[in-house]
């Protein structure tokens, strides 16, 4: 059989996940990169002397590394150690408005409700806990999935799934969404940040539902003119 040959050009996360990933399955991958380093967006600046790390500070699914380098025999271990730190954001509107997040919900909760009072503190429990509904309603169907289709997803998420989803509103503002949850506006802002791409989860399922229906042409077309709007 004739080998199998695959130029991918960029080596940022997308390109080296690519890359490991055929590599596994047999194919001779070459792997073009502009810079002097790989990572992309994650790279390391020297500032006055001091390395300072870039771009990504965040890991949400540490599955996706294990499962990538293990589809191809190896640990995520034996290349980095994670510690999980119990601080995942520092944020400050001023010198005396401080706000830290924990990776412990109940932590955050404390946080906020010193930081604006104890009924935003519940409302953020609630968002939590609705948040949690969500990505459990739509991890099988559509994350995990590799190439998920109308009727497995159908199928997957279920009737529940999908009017959970209907309820939250999927063509309202994330600034109004966020409303429902969050009084305070600074932290209307901060959420504001950090759910952005769960919303664009959320809205690429019902487009991949709607595009069976109507071209994918003017699917898309609507798809994008309801995120320029309302996306973000
Ligand atoms: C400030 C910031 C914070 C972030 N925080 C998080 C976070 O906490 N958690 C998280 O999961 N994500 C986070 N992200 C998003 C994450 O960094 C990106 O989604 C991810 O790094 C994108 O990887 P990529 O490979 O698609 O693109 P890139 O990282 O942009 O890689 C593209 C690569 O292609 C190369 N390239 C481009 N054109 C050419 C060419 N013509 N020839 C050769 N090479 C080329 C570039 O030099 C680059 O190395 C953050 C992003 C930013 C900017």
């Amino acid at each position: 059989m004739a080998e199998r040959r695959v130029v991918i050009v960029g080596a940022g996360m997308a390109g080296l996940a690519a890359a490991i990933d055929l590599a596994g399955q047999g194919v001779r991958v070459t792997l073009l990169e502009k810079d002097a380093q790989v990572g992309g967006k994650n790279h390391q600046k020297i500032v006055a002397g001091q390395a300072m790390d870039s771009g990504p500070t965040v890991i949400t699914m540490r599955w996706v590394f294990e499962d990538l380098l293990g589809g191809v025999g190896l640990r995520l271990d034996d290349f980095v150690e994670l510690k999980p730190l119990p601080i995942i954001a520092r944020h400050a509107w001023s010198a005396e408005e401080r706000l830290d997040l924990f990776a412990e919900e109940a932590a955050s909760a404390d946080a906020i409700a010193e930081f604006s009072g104890l009924a935003e503190a519940v409302r953020f429990r609630a968002f939590s806990q609705e948040a949690r509904r969500v990505y459990h309603a739509l991890e099988a169907a559509y994350i995990r999935a590799e190439r998920p289709t109308m009727s497995s997803m159908s199928q997957d998420i279920g009737l529940r799934g999908l009017s959970l989803l209907a309820g939250l509103g999927p063509f309202a503002s994330l600034w109004k969404s966020l409303g429902r949850y969050f009084h305070d506006p600074r932290l209307r802002q901060l959420f504001a940040r950090l759910v952005e791409k769960f919303w664009k989860l959320v809205f690429e399922y019902f487009w991949s539902v709607g595009e069976k229906f109507i071209s994918r042409s003017l699917w898309k077309f609507v798809f994008e003119y309801f995120w320029s709007f309302f996306g973000r």
